[in-house]
């Protein structure tokens, strides 16, 4: 645990660091708090004071006693703040609110059907969030802004997308200002894999882990990096492309111009696509996709159930898509020191336990890896829109150093 500093100069990050132990923590007394953060006790009662007094913090009953009188108990007041998530994705924007410890209070998942122009996504996502905060009934003052997770390269500093991913049409796209103007509210964008990370270290598994890395998988394959307490986006917004890392030299082409990288054996829409190469090539393939138009998700399911019923082509494809996942991951943790690495995004599907086998593996095979943790995501499927919803909450009440350090 960081230690606070005695300075007035740093009391808001002195505010961010107690809100953000007793989040990791869940319950903690003034005590454990002083002796946690390194604050002297007159300080730690003024700052717990003014958490309360703000609705941040709430008493919750007497903790046992070490001899003096009895300890009162303190934790997040989860009504104190929401926050809203939004998830933009190829078919669909998914929104929900969470309230000051992440929980989803109010969630609504918009069908773009053939609508899919920026502008008219954009509007249609300032619609919904005004409607489900009207739906979830939480005091608009207590709304802290609205996070976007976009499947892209975005300029977090200003709310622009750089480079579209599975999204078309979207390069260049001012995405926060106009919701910031039709909202009134303050609002974030970020990468949706980066916004996983920063979900899974508000509510998913990564609470007290300060180097962790998030694979996140939906139609596509990314990652998003947390390392020594904060966000790692890299020199130009494009760190954990993970994607594009190479896993078999010389391999398939990728339409990044490079070979062998991780998209072509991994991103399930890749597997999808080789899977029905390969239905049209062998006349006797038991795979059974059907012909036509369907999505990646469902196509991804045919060939889960195809793997359970032990047909080779999807044996094949998807153990060399959960090898190739297990190499790059072993790399990235062997590079980056990481302490925990979790799978989110439900883009595996029942194909989840294979994949997170395959890293368990790899990432456990040297012996000064193996205290490496390898987890699914508790927040499964809404890891990206509860995330988007953690970028206002972390950006609000996260413990760095504000003003002295970001
Ligand atoms: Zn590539």
């Amino acid at each position: 645990m960081k230690g606070g500093a005695n300075l007035p100069l740093v009391s808001s990050y002195n505010r961010n660091l107690v809100l953000d132990t007793v989040r990791s923590y869940g319950v903690l007394s003034r005590v454990e708090l002083a002796a946690m953060t390194g604050l002297t006790g007159a300080t730690m009662s003024r700052i717990v004071r003014v958490l309360l007094d703000d609705g941040l913090l709430m008493e919750t009953g007497k903790g046992e006693s070490t001899g003096g009188k009895p300890r009162t108990l303190l934790r997040i007041d989860p009504t104190g703040r929401y926050a809203v998530g939004v998830q933009v994705s190829a078919a669909s924007t998914t929104v929900v609110v969470t309230d000051l410890v992440g929980a989803v209070v109010r969630r609504q998942v918009l069908r773009q059907g053939s609508q899919r122009e920026p502008a008219t996504v954009i509007a249609a996502t300032g619609a919904s969030v005004e409607k489900v905060l009207a739906s979830a009934d939480v005091p608009r003052e207590r709304v802290a802004g609205v996070g976007v997770a976009f499947p892209g390269l975005v300029d977090a500093d200003t709310g622009t997308v750089l480079a579209q991913g599975g999204v078309p049409g979207w390069a260049g796209v001012p995405l926060a200002d106009p919701l910031v103007r039709g909202l009134g509210l303050p609002v974030l964008v970020d990468n949706d894999a980066t916004a996983a990370a920063i979900g899974e270290r508000w509510v998913g598994s990564a609470a007290t882990a300060s180097s962790f890395g998030v694979v996140f998988v939906s139609d596509g394959i990314g990652s998003g990096l947390f390392l020594d307490g904060r966000p790692y986006r890299g020199a130009a917004n494009q760190a954990g492309e993970l994607a594009h890392v190479v896993v078999h030299p010389g391999g398939l082409g990728c339409f990044c111009g490079k070979r062998g990288c991780l998209n072509g054996y991994t991103a399930p829409h890749a597997v999808v696509l080789a899977a029905r190469a390969h239905q049209e090539g062998h006349a006797g393939c038991a795979l059974d996709l059907p012909p036509g138009s369907s999505s990646v998700r469902q196509d991804y399911d045919r060939l889960a159930r195809a793997y359970a019923a032990g047909v080779s082509c999807a044996l094949r494809l998807l153990d060399a898509s959960a090898e190739a996942l297990s190499v790059a991951m072993s790399n990235l943790v062997e590079m980056l020191d990481l302490e925990l690495v979790v799978l989110a995004g439900g883009g595996f599907g029942r194909m989840e336990r294979l994949h997170l086998d395959a890293v368990q593996a790899a990432v456990g095979a040297r012996a000064e890896q193996a205290t490496t943790r390898v987890l699914l995501s508790p927040i499964a499927s809404d890891a990206a829109a509860v995330g988007a919803a953690a970028l206002v909450l972390h950006r609000e009440f996260g413990a760095r150093m504000l003003g002295l350090m970001s």
